[in-house]
Formats: C-alpha cells, sequence, structure tokens
C-alpha cells in the first residue's frame, strides 16, 4: 500500500505536483492518468525516494522511503526505459543490480525468464529495440520480487504484442496480490488495464474512482432523437412508459439501445423523425473534459462544461 499526504512539489514558481492526497491499494491495477505534463513523473519519482516533495509526504506500507531496508525487494519501478547501460549484456545489466542489492544470481535467470529475454540475455543492451528495452526495464524492476511496483508509461512506443503483453503482466502481478501503479496519458489504455484509476491534471487531483464506476457513468448508450413533432412524441414515449431527457439543444434522448422500438412507435402514430440515432458516450471524451478544466490557456467559453459524471467521486 502505498499512501500519498499532501504531497506536492514546486520548481521555482512552477507547481509541477500540488497537494496530492491518495491511496493505492494491493491486489489491483491503479491506472495514473493525466496529459502530458500533468505532474505524473515527478509524483511517481517523489514516491520512489528519488525527488524530494516540497511539502507532504509518501508513506510504503505505513513507512518513509528511507526507513525501508533493501528497497529494490519492497518497491521496483519501470521510470525512464531509455537510462540502460547501453553497452552491457541484459545478463550482466541485471547481475549487477542484483549484486548491488543483495539479490541471489538466480533471480536474474528467472527474471530474463518471465519477460522473454533469455535467448538475447547475452547481448549488449544497446542493440535491442524499444520493446526490448522495455521488457529488460521490467526484468530490473521485478529483481527484488518487489510487493509493490511501478510503471510510469511503459507501453510508450511499443508494437501492439508489445502492449499486450505489458498489460497481461500488470494485471497478473496484481492477481498475485501486489499493488501495481502505471502510469499513461491515454484513458483507452487505462481502461483496459487498470481496475482503479486516479487522474491529475496540472498537479491536482481531478478523480480517485474505481474503474468500473467510470465507465458505468461515462459509457452511457443512449439515443438521439430529433423531430419537428416533438410535443406528440413525448406524449407517445411517455405513454410506453419510456423515460425521455429534453436536451438544451432541440433533440431528445433516451437511455439504452431502444432506437427499433422508437423508430416503430413513431410509424405507428404516423411521426416525423429528422434524427434517430444510436450514441456512445467515449471514456475519452469525459477524460478531456475533466482534465480541460484543469488546463491552464485554453479557448474562452462562457459556461464550464458539463459533467456526466457528476461530482461525488471527484475530489480535489
Ligand atoms: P508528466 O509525467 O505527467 O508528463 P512531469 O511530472 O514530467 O509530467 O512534469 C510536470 C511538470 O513539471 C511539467 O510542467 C514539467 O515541465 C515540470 N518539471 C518536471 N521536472 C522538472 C524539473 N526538474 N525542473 C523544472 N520543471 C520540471
Ligand atoms: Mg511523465
Amino acid at each position: 500500500m502505498i499512501e500519498l499526504e499532501g504531497l506536492t512539489k514546486r520548481y521555482g514558481e512552477k507547481v509541477a505536483v500540488n497537494n496530492l492526497t491518495f491511496t493505492v491499494r494491493p491486489g489491483m491495477v491503479t491506472g495514473f492518468l493525466g496529459p502530458n505534463g500533468a505532474g505524473k513523473s515527478t509524483t511517481m519519482r517523489m514516491m520512489l525516494g528519488l525527488d524530494r516533495p516540497t511539502a507532504g509526504h509518501v508513506r510504503i506500507d505505513g513507512k518513509r522511503y528511507e526507513q525501508l531496508k533493501d528497497p529494490l525487494t519492497y518497491m521496483g519501478a519501470l521510470l525512464d526505459a531509455k537510462a540502460m547501460h547501453g553497452g552491457r549484456s541484459a545478463y550482466n545489466h541485471l547481475l549487477c543490480l542484483a549484486q548491488s542489492n543483495g539479490i541471489a544470481r538466480k533471480r536474474v535467470d528467472e527474471v530474463l525468464d518471465t519477460v522473454g529475454l533469455t535467448a538475447v540475455a547475452r547481448k549488449k543492451a544497446k542493440g535491442f529495440s524499444l520493446g526490448m528495452g522495455q521488457r529488460l526495464g521490467i526484468a530490473g524492476a521485478l529483481l527484488g520480487d518487489p510487493r509493490i511496483l511501478m510503471f510510469d508509461e511503459p507501453v510508450n512506443g511499443l508494437d501492439p504484442e508489445g502492449i499486450h503483453w505489458i498489460r497481461h503482466l500488470m494485471k497478473s502481478l496484481a492477481a498475485q496480490g501486489r499493488t501495481v501503479f502505471v502510469s499513461s496519458h491515454l484513458m483507452s489504455e487505462m481502461a483496459l488495464t487498470a481496475d482503479h484509476l486516479v487522474v491529475i491534471g496540472q498537479g491536482r487531483l481531478l478523480a480517485d474512482t474505481s474503474m468500473a464506476d467510470f465507465i458505468a457513468r461515462n459509457s452511457r448508450s443512449y439515443v438521439r432523437i430529433r423531430t419537428p413533432q416533438r410535443e406528440r412524441l413525448l406524449d407517445v414515449l411517455h405513454g410506453a412508459g419510456i423515460t425521455v431527457v429534453e436536451t438544451g439543444n432541440g433533440t431528445l434522448e433516451v437511455d439504452g439501445g431502444k432506437s427499433e422500438l422508437i423508430g416503430e412507435l413513431a410509424a405507428q402514430h404516423q411521426l416525423v423523425l429528422h434524427e434517430l440515432s444510436p450514441q456512445q458516450a467515449s471514456l475519452e471524451e469525459a477524460f478531456m473534459q475533466l482534465t480541460a478544466e484543469s488546463v491552464e490557456y485554453h479557448a474562452h467559453t462562457d459556461a464550464p462544461a458539463p459533467r456526466p459524471w457528476g461530482d461525488d467521486w471527484k475530489r480535489g
């Protein structure tokens, strides 16, 4: 379990991370979502004790990072995959890491096997593709068999096979009861991987919610209707026990996938429809609306965007 309390990081005038308080729990994948520059990497560096907070603190199972004995056996992280000892073989890179952290040599073979690099273990890492480099970074994170794992944008630049592999790995690590914390700037990626979702924008916490709840609230399917015979259609739909929402812009919306039923009712009553279209609200749109409010310089609008997700799971 990782607990952040009022975590803040300033670089001069710039507040990169602004008073973040949330908890990352074991046994699930927690997605850390935010646009580029939101403060994800800075937060993760502070969680790993690599950067000092301006204010607030991080507790790892109740302890500060400095109080952990053998930190690599507690927490493993994939940060910037480019930071690699290119001249060394994959095997030697991991062996050095193991030896300087009191980890048994046989773990090197085990993690190479886990990430599928056994066949190229003696090859120099600088000849590795991005995907192989990423796998080597993950091998390093797994080396100490830690209960907590952090991955900063692990799928960036990977091919579909590599992306699939990483998703599967994160889920299986969580299924083993570990704490898995993974960042991304892509909602679509989080929707496929994360059980829980923490969203930040401009260093601030925007949402802390279960993924299922986020999806239930934001991927609503509905039917959009336009008709010149609004009042009569409303009577017919109400008469059939169908709940209709009148939107501000002259269209009607009915929850769920009832377009056939609505079309047939309209035909029976000889009503003209100008539109009868099934719609699906997208998670990506919900994420963009959520974070747009935190973007400093965006086009002026007269009124704030409506929040289809409601406010009850929103914090900060
Ligand atoms: P993310 O990982 O979400 O893309 P970062 O944590 O990398 O965001 O950056 C958050 C903000 O902090 C950005 O505006 C970035 O420019 C700034 N920042 C990050 N590291 C430094 C640094 N060492 N010095 C000054 N500003 C920084
Ligand atoms: Mg980053």
